[in-house]
């Protein structure tokens, strides 16, 4: 018997994992894959703030950023920046896998090629369901006992069914792709109806190549494959690209993120930043706040929901709001026109803007900068002028 069995060894649940053995509580994670980390498809951006706040491990960090340029549709283009290191870029296997050497550190052991097919709850504990598969591809049911659960399964539902939960009501598709590019020496963000509609591309450079992506409501890959021919792209490919990998991402959080005796956090909770897709903070924010909790539900003896869904309201005061703002401002930012999103670009540092930057602007907490955009001058005519057009059409 554990006290914690964590499914999914990402970030979300290698944080919870260190955190709760770092209490002394006897922690398992299951990882359906043979390798942490593998595979992978994210641009790996995480925001300076969470590396000071949760110590995170540098050693993947390949360098950091305190400026992006945005790219308008028709070519105009705007340096957005701070006096500060904002964001850095990893290398997100490596990432993960020290994330996981930090919980083991801790005290946490890992099962690895094990994937959790169920949970069932009891009175005084849950069983888990597994198949275990080995190198030949041979697979061996089995069976744990946990004092508790907490799935950190990233985009993988599948467990939600038997808990009575919910998926997220809603996604991007992203896809993104490795490519040697020369020139690219800042984030740079590309948004418009032709790259990708309602939502933005990027190409990041993150040591010998750049990731390169798109994310939006349907049809990522093809919008990609075009995006690469894109001339401010395409002049810049030293090889043509050949992979590229697709991911879903939850722009919605599930209605209840808790059951008897079961915690769910990171993307499997969509706690992801709405505005961009980023996910890997708020996971491991997400993940500590459960580890706090469950420790909390253990000393009381009491491992219900009626203790357990303190968890819920702890996350969703501390990033509720966000979520929601996030959620308001992708919906007005996708309705902009290309012709609107080019003349906040060109007006970007004649306006008020640069400075509402300077003020306001924080990497994985988007809500004072959004707030404060929809009061500036420009941000606010745009919107107003849209709904005049639209009423009077
Ligand atoms: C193209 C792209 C770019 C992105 N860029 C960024 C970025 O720059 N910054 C950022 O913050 N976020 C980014 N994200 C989002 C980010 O990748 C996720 O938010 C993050 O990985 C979520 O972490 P997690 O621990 O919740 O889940 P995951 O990292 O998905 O980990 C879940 C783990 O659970 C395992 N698992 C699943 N089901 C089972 C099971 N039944 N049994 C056992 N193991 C299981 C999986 O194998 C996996 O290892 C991006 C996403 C995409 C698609």
């Amino acid at each position: 018997m554990h006290d914690v069995i964590v499914v999914g060894a990402g970030p979300a649940g290698s944080q919870t994992a260190a955190s709760l053995a770092q209490r002394g509580y006897t922690v398992l994670v299951l990882e359906e894959h043979p390798q942490i980390g593998v595979p992978t498809n994210c641009s790996g951006l995480i925001g300076a703030e969470a590396f000071e706040r949760f110590d995170l491990p540098r050693d993947s960090v390949i360098r950091g950023f305190n400026s992006a340029t945005f790219f308008s549709p028709r070519g105009s283009c705007a340096t957005v920046g701070a006096d500060r290191v904002m964001a850095y870029v990893v290398r997100r296997c490596e990432f993960d896998q020290t994330m996981a050497q930090r919980a083991i550190a801790c005290g946490a052991s890992y099962l690895l090629r094990v994937r959790c097919v169920g949970l069932e709850q009891h009175n005084d504990h849950v069983t888990v369901t597994a198949v275990q598969r080995g190198p030949e591809g041979d697979e061996a049911r089995m069976t744990f006992r946990a004092r508790s659960v907490v799935v950190a399964t990233g985009i993988r539902y599948g467990l939600l069914r038997a808990l009575e939960l919910k998926r997220p009501s809603a996604f991007l598709q992203a896809a993104q792709a490795e490519a040697s590019m020369e020139g690219v020496d800042r984030v740079e963000v590309y948004l418009g109806r032709d790259v990708a509609p309602g939502s933005f591309a990027w190409a990041i450079p993150a040591g010998p190549v750049a990731r390169v992506g798109v994310c939006n409501g349907a049809g990522a890959v093809e919008y990609l494959r075009r995006f690469l021919q894109h001339p401010s792209i395409a002049s810049r490919l030293r090889q043509p690209v050949t992979q590229i990998k697709r991911k879903a991402i939850p722009i919605a959080n599930i209605c209840r993120s808790f059951r008897d005796r079961i915690l769910l956090v990171g993307d499997a909770a969509g706690q992801v930043k709405v505005t961009t897709g980023g996910g890997i903070s708020y996971g491991i924010l997400c993940g500590d706040m459960a580890a706090a909790t469950l420790d909390r539900a253990f000393r009381l003896g009491d491992l219900s929901e009626r203790v357990l869904g303190e968890y819920e309201r702890r996350w969703r005061q501390e990033i509720g709001v966000e979520l929601r703002v996030g959620s308001f401002f992708r919906r007005v930012g996708g309705m902009l026109s290309d012709e609107q999103i080019d003349r906040l670009i060109r007006a970007y540092h004649d306006s008020d803007l640069p400075e509402l930057v300077r003020r306001c602007a924080d990497f994985e907490r988007h809500r004072k900068f959004i707030l404060a955009l929809c009061r500036s001058n420009i941000f606010f005519q745009l919107v107003w002028n849209y709904f005049r057009r639209r009423s009077l059409s």
